[in-house]
C-alpha cells in the first residue's frame, strides 16, 4: 500500500538510493536535502523520464526550525506521515585531541539533533494516527567505537539509545522504531578511504566486499512492511562486526 514517507538526506548516497527505491515501489516520498540541490533535482528528473514522481524538500534538519517546516510541508500537503526515516548525516576523521568545539557541536547537531527534532515533530502526527514507524540510520561505530572518529561514534551511539528509548514510548500508540547501523557502504562519504585501506577493511570483513546503498534500501522495505520489529539496532555489515 502506498505510504507517506520522508527520507531525510536523500539527495546523495543512501538516502537518495531509498528515495528512489521507494518511490519506484509507489510510495509517496518527500525526499529532502539540504546543499546538494542539483543532485536532488537530477534524482527527481531521472524519475519523472519514467513516470514517476517525487517530492523534494530543501532543509537543513539539524535546525529545529527547518525539521518543524519539513513536517509541517509534509502533513499540509499529504496529510500524514506514515514513515520517518532518518538519514541525514555527516562524518569526520579526526583525531580526538584536535576535535574542536565547532566540530562536536556540528557533529552532534546535525547527527543526533536531526534524528531529535525530526522524531518529535513527526511522532505528534504518528500519535495522533496511533500509526507510525521511523528509522534511523546509525553506524557499526555506533556499537563498537571507531579511533578518530568519536565525535561520529558518539553521535551514532545516541541515535541507538534514542531509538531503544522511544521505542518503548511510542510502543502503546503503535510506531515502531529501530536503527539500521551499516558497516562501510559505497558512497562519497567513505571517499578519503585509499584504494590499499579499502582493501584491508574487505579483509576483514567476512562476506570479503563493502556494501552498497541497496543493501541498506532492502532492509528498509522489510521494517516498513513489518509489524512486529521495534527497539532494535539492525546489524549490515557483512559480518565485520
Ligand atoms: P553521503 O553520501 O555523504 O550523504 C549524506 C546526505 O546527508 C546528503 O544527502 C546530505 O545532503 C545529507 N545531509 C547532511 N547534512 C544535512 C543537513 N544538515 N540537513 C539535511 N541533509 C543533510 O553519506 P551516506 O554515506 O549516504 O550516509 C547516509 C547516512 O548513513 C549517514 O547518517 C551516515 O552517517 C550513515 N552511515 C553511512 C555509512 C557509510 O559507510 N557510507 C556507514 C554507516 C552509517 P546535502 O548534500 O544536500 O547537504
Amino acid at each position: 500500500m502506498n505510504k507517506i514517507i520522508i527520507v531525510t538526506g536523500a539527495s546523495r548516497g543512501i538516502g537518495r538510493e531509498i528515495a528512489k527505491e521507494l518511490a519506484k515501489k509507489g510510495h509517496t516520498i518527500i525526499a529532502n536535502y539540504n546543499k546538494s540541490e542539483e543532485k536532488i533535482l537530477e534524482l527527481k528528473k531521472e524519475l519523472e523520464e519514467n513516470k514517476i514522481n517525487i517530492d523534494i524538500f530543501k532543509a537543513d534538519v539539524s535546525t529545529r526550525r527547518e525539521a518543524q517546516k519539513l513536517v509541517e510541508y509534509t502533513i499540509n500537503k499529504y496529510g500524514k506521515i506514515d514513515i520517518l526515516i532518518n538519514n541525514a548525516g555527516i562524518s569526520q576523521f579526526k583525531e580526538f585531541t584536535q576535535i574542536t568545539d565547532e566540530d562536536w557541536e556540528k557533529m552532534i547537531k546535525t547527527n543526533l539533533n536531526s534524528v531529535f527534532y525530526m522524531s518529535q515533530e513527526a511522532c505528534k502526527n504518528m500519535i495522533h494516527n496511533k500509526k507510525g514507524c521511523i528509522i534511523n540510520i546509525s553506524s557499526i561505530w555506533g556499537i563498537i567505537g571507531a579511533s578518530c572518529e568519536v565525535h561520529y561514534s558518539v553521535s551514532k551511539a545516541g541515535i541507538d539509545a534514542m531509538t531503544k528509548s522511544l521505542a518503548k514510548e511510542l510502543g502503546p500508540s503503535n510506531i515502531r522504531v529501530n536503527s539500521i547501523a551499516p558497516g562501510i557502504i559505497n558512497t562519497e562519504m567513505n571517499k578519503r578511504l585509499s584504494q590499499e585501506e579499502i582493501q584491508n577493511i574487505k579483509n576483514e570483513i567476512p562476506l570479503e566486499k563493502i556494501g552498497n546503498s541497496i543493501d541498506i534500501e532492502r532492509c528498509i522495505e522489510w521494517l516498513i512492511e513489518d509489524e512486529y520489529t521495534t527497539g532494535q539496532i539492525i546489524s549490515i555489515n557483512g559480518g565485520w562486526a
